[in-house]
């Protein structure tokens, strides 16, 4: 009996002590914790991994109990309802709704302008919120339920991220997977700026240039994808493994493992990863790194694995007008083309190669 009181006030104190990570203050003067648990149950070989009703509900119970403050997560994953669940639980035992960041995102078939506020409150359903924290457009492009393209200008669908922060059902607004040239483009169009851009970062794919352009422009970075391809071994091509022998060394000379370097590096770069995990002990030791620096000289050793090698380029959508990324030429399209004839939208612009110099200027030139 005393022994179950004993563990019972452990967690207690656990849940009840502030967040472990420190905090990074938004360009809109809100603050959220430097490091998040990320939700995405990710694919198999055969395709997305479907929840099974709690894993991700535990997953974010331990996640409070090691010190994470900042749940990310999306309606595409289709595990709103369980992170709400544990999001619930912990906020109302413990009395932390001002502590936690809840982040979730808009997904692409939501891009009118009129069905972002729509989708952010059916988001809140699930998540048993009456507001979140972060609200980002998940991806700058449209497709409707059908897999067809949805051409809504990405700026369009900002303006309905807006209307959603001016009705109070998020403190924040961001976006993710976008480029430098969108983000020029909210900016020359005088839209609100960003807080937050979450991108794919880890070691093979750093993105200096991005990074540099969002700390000028003091829009936060988040980290999707921490560890990369170097883990999957369905990714032989990938440029970096986690048994990289100078990994491994570095790891064993701070006493860390080779993950929790990688998110420390994260962190020093200025970008808030967001590790997923639904293990336990892996979900501790990816936040067991504040408690050490790397040395310069070991950060420039980290600088050098960088290869823009992208785990998630979403080259099916690489046609589409807003595909964000640099193409690659030998990958089948799949998607048939439907422009939205809905009255919320007010700009359908032609296909074009984000990549091509003349399709940048025709996009910052669009006037909406
Ligand atoms: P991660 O880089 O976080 O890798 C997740 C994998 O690593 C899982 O298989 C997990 O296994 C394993 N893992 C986690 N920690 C450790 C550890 N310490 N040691 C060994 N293995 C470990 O990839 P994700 O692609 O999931 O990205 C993280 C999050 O970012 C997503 O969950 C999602 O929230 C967000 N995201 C956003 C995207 C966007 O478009 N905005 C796109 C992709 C992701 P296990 O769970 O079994 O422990």
């Amino acid at each position: 009996m005393y022994i179950i009181v004993f563990i019972l006030s452990i967690i207690v104190f656990a849940y009840a002590e502030p967040g472990k990570a420190p905090l990074v203050q938004l360009n809109d003067g809100r603050t959220m914790p430097t490091i998040a648990l990320g939700t995405w149950l990710g694919n198999s070989t055969t395709g997305r991994i479907t929840p099974v009703g709690y894993e991700t509900e535990q997953a974010v119970l331990w996640a409070f109990e090691a010190g994470y403050r900042h749940i990310d997560t999306a309606w595409s994953y289709h595990v709103e309802d369980q992170v709400g669940r544990a999001v619930k639980t912990v906020v109302d035992a413990y009395n932390l709704l001002h502590e936690v960041t809840t982040t979730p995102k808009l997904w692409n078939d939501a891009h009118a302008r009129s069905a972002v506020v729509p989708a952010l409150r059916a988001s809140l359903a699930q998540l048993k919120l009456n507001y979140v924290d972060l609200y980002l457009m998940h991806w700058p492009l449209g497709q409707f339920a059908n897999g067809s393209y949805d051409y809504t200008h990405y700026l369009e669908t900002w303006r309905g991220m807006m209307d959603a922060q001016a009705l109070n059902l998020t403190r924040s607004i961001g976006v993710s997977n976008f480029n430098k040239v969108m983000l020029e483009n909210v900016r020359a169009h005088q839209l609100t700026e960003p807080a937050v851009l979450q991108i794919e970062w880890n070691i093979n794919l750093q993105q200096p240039g991005l990074l540099a352009y969002c700390r000028q422009h003091n829009i936060s970075v988040m980290g999707y994808t921490p560890f990369g391809a170097l883990m999957d071994k369905r990714r032989a091509d990938s440029p970096t493994h986690i048994d990289d022998p100078q990994l491994t060394k570095m790891a064993a000379k701070y006493g860390k493992n080779v993950q929790q370097i990688l998110l420390r590096y994260a962190v020093e770069m200025g970008v808030i990863p967001i590790p997923k995990s639904i293990t336990s002990s892996r979900i501790f030791e990816n936040i067991d790194i504040f408690d050490f620096q790397l040395e310069d000289n070991d950060k420039r050793i980290l600088r050098k694995f960088d290869r823009g090698y992208r785990t998630i380029p979403q080259l099916k959508w690489r046609d589409h007008p807003f595909y964000p990324f640099e193409k690659k030429a030998d990958y089948p399209t799949t998607s048939t083309s439907t422009v939205r004839t809905d009255a919320s939208t007010q700009q359908v612009i032609s296909k074009g190669d984000l990549n091509d110099k003349s399709a940048k200027m025709n996009f910052r030139d669009i006037k909406i």
